[in-house]
């Protein structure tokens, strides 16, 4: 559990945190902006169409036709109250609204529960979703010098999200019926250490529904008055291997990274600077075909895992892991920058996948018009994707007899 996004469509970054970039900025002088090579323009472009298909292109002021308008913010990893975030998905999105983000990928805890409310939440303010969700592996050594670790892939999907859904929810829901034994255990371990804790408190710390996690477990010692914040009771009993500590039923990263792709989504390894045995980790996932690693982060800690990226061919993201544990000092919600060169590697990367992923579900669907695949086709088309894409037309074309939607919303 650990942290996030932001691209400045300029090339430069919107994190102000970055000691780097500002060591930069201040060797350029007040009120000098680093200039933008060709590439960066040409991959803000890109981005900026994508992210906003309808928008006009050209600068707000109108003194060049050629760069976008403002800066755009993604934001790449975030939590919401479907999981063990605390905001729920439509004050998740307001939240991002204000902090100036532009793309948000929703990303709780081996569920998608909330992206259909935070597609809703963000129409309003002309944000763009990517569906996605954080599965919970494990990574079991191959080498006698390595240990069995916990590892948290992020799966970045389409605006029609994964194509076999009912693959990936199989998955995700027996990762979540571990969490009820895992918190059982952790409870009991508790009571073991004269820190009695209720389970169904912190079920009910959890939500209805919602599969309890280590965060809940910590919020019932605070409640409990065992320890003063959630920190405390991470660092004393709950962190990976302390005395409070279970570990779950989760299913190998690699099972993972190949379930994904699977799935038509992007597999990216989520902090990496969490791991002990980074190096095989990243190794053995990308032979299973993992395209992207969290490299950028709010504290500076890049080099390492950048050039680990570039040895493996791996896209370089980063979010800010946003849960929105009030007092807590975490990053919040766009305060990653992420370069514009990435964002466009990560889109080149992307949308081949999403729109395999696009065709497979409206050729079955197409096949098989159902009330029930109609009315999926309705709810699952977020926006735009590939706006002119002759492989979709076919099966559009095929579809209309159906009048199952207009070419706008449907492409
Ligand atoms: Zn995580
Ligand atoms: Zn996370």
């Amino acid at each position: 559990m650990v942290l996030t996004s932001a691209v400045n469509a300029d090339g430069g970054g919107a994190d102000e945190e970055s000691k780097p970039r500002r060591r930069r900025r201040k060797r350029r002088g007040r009120g000098q902006r680093k200039k933008n090579s060709p590439e960066e323009i040409l991959a803000s472009l890109y981005v900026r169409r994508w992210a906003f298909p309808d928008a006009p292109l050209n600068d707000a002021d109108g003194d060049d036709p050629v760069r976008p308008a403002g800066k755009m913010v993604f934001e790449f990893h975030s939590h919401s109250t479907c999981s063990d975030g605390f905001l729920s998905p439509t004050a998740l999105v307001e939240r991002a609204h204000a902090r100036g983000v532009n793309v948000l990928a929703l990303t709780d805890h081996d569920t998608m529960a909330g992206v259909a409310e935070a597609v809703e939440a963000a129409n309003k303010f002309g944000i763009r979703i990517i569906p996605g969700v954080e599965i919970s592996a494990v990574y079991s050594p191959r080498e006698e010098s390595e240990t069995e670790e916990p590892v948290h892939i992020l799966a970045y999907y389409g605006s029609c999200g994964p194509s076999r859904f009912e693959a990936l929810e199989k998955v995700l829901s027996s990762i979540r019926d571990g969490r009820y034994l895992r918190a059982e255990e952790m409870v009991f371990k508790l009571s073991k250490l004269n820190l009695p804790l209720k389970l169904d408190v912190v079920a009910k710390i959890a939500g209805n529904g919602v599969a309890p996690g280590r965060v809940h477990v910590a919020c019932a010692m605070v409640e409990s008055g065992y320890v003063q914040n959630l920190k405390q009771a991470f660092s004393r009993y709950l962190h990976d291997g302390g005395p409070a500590y279970a570990k779950g039923t989760e299913p190998f990263a690699e099972d993972v990274v190949r379930l994904i792709c699977h799935t038509g989504g992007v597999a990216a390894l989520a902090h990496p600077w969490a791991l002990k045995n980074p190096v095989g980790v990243i190794r053995s996932l990308k032979d299973s075909g993992l395209h992207a690693i969290e490299v950028y982060r709010s504290d500076g800690k890049l080099s390492g895992f950048s050039d680990l990226a570039d040895r493996y061919e791996l896209v370089k993201i980063g979010g800010s892991d946003y849960h929105g544990r009030s007092g807590q000092d975490e990053p919040d919600l766009g305060s990653v920058a992420i370069p514009v060169l990435d964002v466009y590697e990560f889109l080149i990367k992307a949308q081949p996948a999403w729109r395999v992923a696009m065709q497979d579900m409206l050729s079955a669907m197409a096949d098989e018009p159902s009330d029930i695949n109609l009315q999926k086709i309705r709810a699952s088309f977020l926006g735009n994707q590939e706006p002119e894409d002759p492989e979709l037309d076919a099966i559009r074309v095929k579809l209309s007899g159906t009048e199952l939607c207009n070419r706008k919303k449907c492409s």
